[in-house]
């Protein structure tokens, strides 16, 4: 028999008619949504420990409904009282420093001695790649299955002042829900980390071992904001640079001014991935926690934290409400024109959009 290749009218690409395929979703089932719950169940299912409550009230923080605010601001409140038994611990570090691999590791650590830890994250980035890598359980393979460890991915949507204070509304649900470690990560490359400083007791560097000059390309402002800083991946034949960083790091530290605690920052290696001088840094953190109770900066610090972001909620906000008015917009952009024409000074520019949204209020 003459072979189907041989005719001239083959093209070897014929699609042969088939089954057709059934959709990949059940047709017939229809995903219903579950009714929110009061606010009185979230609190009471918190202050139990309820992880689903939990995840469930932090939804609530993060949503940019204005109704879910409303209701998240009263679980928030109704929260505050069981709040602040907690360790506040900030870690930072650039991408590939071992930040996911050293909370892996720290957080099992931690909860060695029982209790409970959470870990949040905040990553301004998240808003453009569209979900957060920070916090991602992914990355915590031992503590995403550990039953008293809750992790949470950055929030994504706003500012960065926006996404930090959502961030400090989570830290108060999880204290309530009896969380009295909490983590929060963040990327050392931008500002992110003066956020993370003003909602943390301990601020923990995370830094590698360069190639030579070790302080290059560290700002000095994040170095000044470290309380504790750890040398990463100080294993294999990685040990020595490790050690070397280790005292240029040291002795760095002597050129910056004391610090508000008292505190001398202090500067350890360890690593993470094969879990050496891990006791030793939690030992740095307990001896920090010890040292700022008895001198009263802890209370101290706790206090100016509150008080900055009492301002800084009021800043987003009166920031928000004159941005997203429609009439101020459309004047805000007459006005650019004419500056940017040369008809009108930035100045007097200024005043008109702010004397115009002053009368309207
Ligand atoms: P992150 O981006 O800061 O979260 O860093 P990761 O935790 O994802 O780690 C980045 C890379 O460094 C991964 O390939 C890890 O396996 C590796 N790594 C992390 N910690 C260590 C360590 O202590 N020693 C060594 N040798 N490698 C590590």
């Amino acid at each position: 028999m003459e072979h189907i290749e041989n005719d001239e009218q083959y093209s070897g690409l014929t699609v042969n008619s088939g089954v057709e395929q059934p959709p990949i979703v059940n047709p017939y089932l229809r995903r219903r949504r579950k009714p929110l719950p009061t606010v009185g169940e979230m609190v009471e299912g918190i202050l139990k420990g309820d992880v689903t409550m939990l995840s469930r009230a932090v939804t609530l923080v993060e949503s940019l409904s204005n109704d879910h605010q409303v209701l998240a601001q009263e679980v928030i409140e109704k929260c505050l009282p069981y709040s602040g038994n907690s360790r506040r611990i900030g870690i930072t570090g650039v991408p590939g420093a071992g930040k996911s691999t050293s909370i892996d590791t720290f957080g099992l650590h931690v909860l060695k001695d029982g209790g409970k830890l959470a870990v949040l994250a905040i990553d301004p980035s998240s808003e453009r790649t569209k979900g957060s890598i920070l916090g991602d359980k992914t990355r915590m393979e031992k503590l995403s299955v550990h039953p008293a460890a809750f992790i949470r991915p950055s929030p994504s949507a706003g500012s960065l002042g926006g996404v930090a204070r959502k961030t400090r509304e989570t830290i108060v649900l999880c204290e309530a829900a009896g969380y009295n470690n909490i983590f929060v990560e963040t990327v050392g490359v931008g500002q992110s980390e003066t956020a993370v400083h003003s909602m943390v007791d301990f601020f923990l560097l995370i830094q590698l071992a360069g190639t030579g000059d070790e302080l290059q390309g560290i700002k000095r402002g994040i170095m000044e904001m470290a309380d504790g800083i750890v040398i990463n991946k100080a294993d294999g034949d990685n040990i020595d640079r490790a050690r070397l960083a280790q005292a240029q790091f040291r002795s760095a530290l002597h050129l910056f001014p004391p610090t508000l605690s008292g505190w001398m920052p202090e500067v350890l290696c360890y690593s993470g991935y094969y879990e050496t001088g891990i006791a030793e840094v939690w030992e740095m953190i307990d001896r920090y926690f010890d040292f700022v109770k008895e001198n009263g900066h802890f209370e101290a610090k706790r206090q100016q934290q509150a008080r900055y972001w009492m301002y800084e909620t009021i800043n987003e906000k009166l920031r928000n409400h004159f941005y997203n008015d429609a009439d101020v917009a459309a004047l805000l952009e007459d006005r650019e024109k004419r500056v940017l024409a040369n008809q009108q000074s930035s100045f007097t520019a200024a005043r008109d959009v702010l004397d115009f949204y002053f009368k309207k209020l």
